[in-house]
């Protein structure tokens, strides 16, 4: 694949098609239009190192709650993981050899952040500008910048008066001690979960601030033996078959989420069993029982939690925090907790989709604008409006019970599917969903959501502040492959621009060595 050529718009780099993001979805993206023969293309990555999530978070612990063979690409199967549930540094070197597998790191502009794409109308290109000067101008852009980007922080009163080190589990120090400290943990989501019980036990304390009880499954964490793995390198199919099994098994689990109440209602007693079993304390265990139920919040997968936050060194505060002070935090009873770091397990800003990124479409139309009551795209990849413009893990497209990635293969193949057609050029230089099109799939995935437990009185970051679902798919992972496979592209309006640009051939000489920024 080509990668990118200078002019000759000015001093805009031109290409194809702009991804923004090297993360797993990114390289999902890139690798599949590589293989379609489409091209010039950039990545456009705001860090110095690809790898999204999985290079930012690297708390203790930091490791997939879905298994290696599912949570890695179908094109790109590893015999070696080397444990059921692989750890944050296997997956981020997981990620780093098949950007070099697959050559993509060449298409990747490092340090290189987007503060704005508008699109050109006139030109059916998308103009993007980044932060700190300069441009690249774009037939097709395509985001593939995640939902767990950006850390959200409560504005707690009296932050900046805390003495002690605090920071979000998404931005963990370098090379930080805990050992003897007295810790605040705000959150108990899926971060905590896994790094609470790796710093517990040599704090001299850890206090945890919980609101909300998570709902809590084992999770069947095991070293592959020496035999398994040659297995798997002797054996594609093995290996494939393996894959096949675990994707089969977690996509029963969305049971748990829809309407078969019965299957939730079972996990929830083998929930509460097993907290009871590792929880004496019937105080600490009415503390810990959810009051809602299972799979509203994302379920946490863990075998230490529990017995965790039974030590004696740990206390679970479930009153409100009210402010910081230099010592440590007060909560809502006036109750104060001397503490010498705080770490917000607080999550991320998931419903602000693409934020602060400004993305400006037909007409000035601003993306914010069209999703002020939550956010909202045609089969979670386009939005009415915005011409050739794609995005991965977008809105509805996150699972409580399967593999993203998968998600992100069914999105690419879908995208390349539409790019395909678009640079046919039979039917002309820009495709937009049509908003008929686009308000139908809405009404059918909004009927759908309402049958799930997301539609309960939970708080969660798969829905906005009025209750509107914004993160989820509404169903199995598989449903999702059917619907995408066999959507036909007339959902999409074919239409030629005014004064349409000359288009980039694959072939096209490069001028800037994509890599070299
Ligand atoms: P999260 O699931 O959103 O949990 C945030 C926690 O912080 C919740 O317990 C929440 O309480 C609490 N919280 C937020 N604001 C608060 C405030 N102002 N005061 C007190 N408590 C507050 O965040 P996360 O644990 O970082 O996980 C986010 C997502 O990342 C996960 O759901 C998952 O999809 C992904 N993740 C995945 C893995 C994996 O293994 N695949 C690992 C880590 C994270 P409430 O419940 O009351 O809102």
């Amino acid at each position: 694949m080509a990668a990118m050529s200078s002019g000759p718009e000015g001093d805009a780099t031109r290409v194809k098609v702009a991804i923004i993001g090297a993360g797993f979805g990114g390289l999902c993206m890139a690798i599949q239009l590589d293989r379609a023969g489409i091209g010039p293309v950039v990545i456009i990555e705001k860090h110095a190192q690809l790898g999204g999530t999985w290079r930012d978070n690297t708390y203790p612990g930091a490791g997939c709650d879905v298994p290696s063979h599912l949570y890695s690409f179908s094109f790109a199967p590893n015999p070696d993981w080397s444990r059921t549930y692989a750890r944050q540094s296997e997956i981020l070197a997981y990620m780093e050899a098949v950007a070099d597998r697959f050559d993509i790191r060449r298409l990747i502009r490092f340090n290189t952040e987007v503060a704005e794409a508008r699109f050109d109308d006139d030109r059916g290109l998308w103009l993007i500008d980044v932060v700190g000067g300069g441009r690249i101008d774009a037939e097709v852009v395509i985001s593939a910048t995640g939902q767990l980007d950006h850390p959200a922080v409560p504005d707690l009163p009296g932050q900046e008066s805390f003495a002690g080190p605090r920071f979000h589990s998404a931005r963990w120090p370098d090379g930080l001690d805990l050992a003897g400290k007295r810790i605040g943990v705000i959150g108990n989501g899926s971060s905590a979960v896994q790094f609470v019980p790796e710093i517990a036990a040599d704090a001299a304390r850890l206090v945890l601030f919980q609101r909300t009880p998570a709902w809590v499954s084992p999770k069947p964490d095991r070293a592959y033996t020496d035999a398994e793995i040659a297995r798997f390198r002797r054996s594609p199919t093995a290996m494939k078959l393996h894959r096949a099994k675990i994707f089969l098994g977690l996509e029963k689990n969305f049971l748990v989420f829809g309407r078969a109440r019965f299957a939730r209602e079972q996990f929830q007693k083998q929930a509460l069993a097993i907290m009871r079993r590792h929880i004496a304390d019937p105080e600490l265990r009415r503390r810990l029982t959810p009051d809602y139920p299972a799979g509203c919040k994302r379920i946490v997968l863990s075998n230490d939690w529990y017995p965790t936050l039974a030590r004696p060194n740990v206390e679970v505060v479930t009153r409100r925090v009210a402010a910081l002070r230099p010592g440590g935090v007060e909560t809502v009873d006036g109750a104060r907790h001397d503490l010498d770091v705080l770490i917000y397990a607080t999550g991320f800003r998931a419903t602000e989709f693409l934020q602060p990124m400004k993305i400006t479409g037909r007409g000035g139309l601003d993306l914010n604008d069209a999703w002020s009551e939550g956010a909202e795209a045609h089969r979670g990849v386009a939005v009415s409006g915005f011409p050739n413009f794609f995005m991965l893990f977008g809105p509805n497209t996150s699972l409580g019970h399967n593999s993203i990635i998968f998600m992100h293969e069914v999105q690419a193949t879908y995208i390349t599917r539409c790019l395909k057609r678009l640079f046919q050029g039979r039917r002309g230089q820009v495709m937009e969903v049509k908003a008929q099109a686009m308000a139908a799939y809405n009404r059918g995935l909004r009927a759908a959501l309402d049958r799930t437990v997301w539609a309960g009185s939970c708080n969660s970051w798969y829905k906005t502040a009025d209750g509107r679902v914004t993160a989820q798919w509404s169903s199995f992972a598989s449903r999702y492959w059917w619907a995408m496979r066999s959507a036909s592209l007339d959902e999409y309006a074919f239409t030629t621009c005014d004064a349409p640009v000359r288009a980039l051939s694959q072939s096209q000489a490069l001028t800037t060595p994509a890599g070299a920024s």
